[in-house]
């Protein structure tokens, strides 16, 4: 049965009446700015949350990467604001735990806002503080910032929170693991009454709750459906996942499509501009794509749909508006570009293959960032999807020569090659009869599918969530979530197994604080906050403790960079050395 979806019901995929941005009641200049981007529907926690803002609600939100968050608190704050591009003190302040997620919300919401002419302003740690005074003099709309710089510019006067009415924090248990919690109190209490205060976390934790409850006023409480699927619902398909950098998803799906030899696959994008650049790069590889999304007229939609079912096309590439309702019995793969954005998405597109006992594959290209979205979907589906190794080069080309040994035997069993005799023949005066054959062979193997994939895809782990319960107290935080103080990382006490620890050079005097080491660690070596160990500072020194296979990297990604405006001393702390 197709249930409908409904304006605040987040599960009910398939539905017939899309629920529309413009049914949200957002500004023109922003439908504008998603129809340009390839939106073409709002998902699950957007369609919960907007309306919710636009109505001025405060709101704590239940939501990982990979859902749309952004964009779900991003437009209704643009959407509410007033005399955009006109005043200098910002309206609306976003927190954020690291320098990437700064740049990419705020990049976000400058293409959002473009119609709108928001000047919006990343702020983190790292980058030279006078040019984002200078960039705040200008005056902005929205700031983007670390907690860390943001208390910084505040304590210059640089940063004036005055006229701010909307503040959002975003992975805000990402911040509180970087020990931002005193900052990020300090921040929301210098933002004066009236105001919206959002909070976007992936886990609630009760440190998390306890901000909700000190800063946030009668929130309303909103969460991408988790309830089990229902019984019998998700196919028995084989279900894998592949972790991969966004830059080389094109060359992981190649390597996968060759791979694999699919009879027929759905490949799902999140938006029309997807669908469309990847439709461009495939075919631009060897590979005969079609694209499927809602800004095709749907004629267009039914001559790609023939084309799939008279087996003439043989890989869509689609949005979920478009595919919607799509039934072919030939499609044997499913692959998710990104991760869906809800669990009951992933289980409704996998629903395409496996159907009526046949064999279906469903693979989904997932972000180190995702993993909660796809931990999320596993919970829904009561089942691992396995994280695999991509398949090398070699083990492509092996299967290729496989398939093309196969035909060949087929062809010899079939007979009918007695008018090629006359080739072989007339070249076996000539050559040994065995170049003969493997020259042809080569030919052969040539003519088959298959592109000239050389690329090099390096491997990711899955960032995988860490035990949480004695977190706490392991790292001697305070229940508050105080920043980290380190009462095992004392001189005296060597690093735990598999750590190391590093010296740094500048310590209390210099002003140096727990979430000044782990933003600079995890800004400068993308060593995730949660992985940092123990942290000590002395009044000159600072000892902290990391992964001990990343502890090159972070040297020297210190090193490089500089903490607190300055460039220190950095190496490995030698009395530590086990
Ligand atoms: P986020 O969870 O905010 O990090 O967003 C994940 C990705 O989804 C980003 O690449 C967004 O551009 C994209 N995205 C967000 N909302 C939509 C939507 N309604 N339709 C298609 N893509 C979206």
């Amino acid at each position: 049965m197709r249930r409908c979806y409904k304006r605040h019901a987040v599960r009910h995929y398939g539905c017939i009446d899309t629920p529309t941005f413009s049914g949200l009641g957002l500004r023109d200049e922003l439908l504008a700015a998603l129809a340009e981007l390839g939106y073409e529907e709002p998902t699950p926690i957007q369609l919960e949350a907007i309306p919710h803002l636009i109505a001025g609600r405060d709101l704590l939100g239940n939501a990982a990467t990979g859902t749309g968050k952004t964009a779900a608190f991003a437009l209704p704050l643009l959407h509410a604001m007033e005399g955009v591009g006109t005043g200098r003190a910002p309206r609306a302040l976003v927190l954020v735990p690291t320098r990437e997620l700064a740049m990419q919300v705020s990049e976000a919401m400058h293409r959002y806002g473009r119609g709108l002419g928001a000047r919006v302003l990343p702020v983190y740690g790292g980058q030279p503080i006078y040019r984002q005074v200078k960039a705040l003099e200008r005056g902005v709309d929205v700031v983007v910032a670390t907690p860390g710089r943001a208390r910084d510019h505040i304590a210059r006067g640089t940063l004036t929170l005055d006229d701010v009415t909307c503040v959002v924090l975003d992975e805000a248990d990402e911040m509180l693991d970087m020990g931002f919690a005193e900052d990020i109190g300090a921040i929301l209490d210098a933002i004066p009454a009236p105001r919206q205060t959002v909070l976007f976390s992936a886990t609630m934790p009760p440190r998390i709750r306890a901000i909700a409850q000190n800063h946030l006023t009668d929130p309303v409480r909103v969460q991408i459906d988790a309830e089990p699927a229902a019984e019998g619902e998700a196919p028995k398909v084989r279900q894998e996942a592949y972790v991969v950098q966004r830059a080389y998803k094109p060359a992981a799906l190649v390597r996968l499509l060759d791979a694999e030899e699919p009879a027929a696959a759905i490949v799902f994008c999140r938006t029309r501009v997807e669908v469309e650049q990847l439709v461009e790069t495939l075919n631009g590889r060897g590979h005969q794509a079609e694209a499927l999304h809602g800004g095709m007229t749907q004629e267009q939609r039914d001559r790609v749909m023939g084309r799939l079912r008279s087996g003439a096309a043989d890989l869509l590439i689609a949005t979920d508006v478009a595919a919607r309702g799509l039934d072919v019995d030939q499609l044997t793969h499913v692959i998710n570009f990104d991760v869906p954005s809800a669990p009951a998405q992933y289980v409704h597109r996998i629903g395409r293959v496996g159907r009526a006992g046949r064999e279906g594959v469903a693979i989904t290209l997932a972000e180190p960032r995702e993993h909660r979205m796809l931990r999320n979907i596993e919970r829904v589906i009561g089942r691992r999807v396995p994280q695999q190794a991509l398949p090398t080069v070699a083990d492509v080309r092996a299967r290729r020569l496989d398939v093309t040994t196969a035909t060949l035997r087929e062809d010899i069993l079939e007979g009918d090659i007695d008018s090629f005799r006359v080739v072989v023949e007339s070249l076996a005066d000539e050559f040994d009869v065995m170049d003969i054959a493997a020259a042809a062979v080569k030919l052969a193997h040539q003519a088959s599918r298959g592109s000239d994939d050389h690329e090099d895809i390096p491997e990711v782990r899955m960032r995988e969530d860490r035990a949480r319960p004695d977190r706490d107290s392991a790292r001697g935080r305070g229940p508050g979530g105080a920043p980290r103080r380190a009462n095992r990382a004392g001189p005296g006490h060597p690093p735990p197994e598999g750590m190391a620890r590093i010296f740094v050079g500048a310590g209390r005097i210099a002003g140096v604080r727990p979430q000044d080491l782990v933003g600079a660690i995890a800004n400068e070596a993308k060593i995730p906050g949660k992985q940092i160990g123990a942290i000590q500072i002395a009044d000159r020194f600072s000892l902290v403790d990391v992964p001990a296979s990343d502890a090159d990297r972070v040297i020297a990604a210190l090193r490089a960079g500089s903490l607190k405006g300055r460039k220190v001393t950095v190496r490995r702390d030698a009395k530590a050395q086990r």
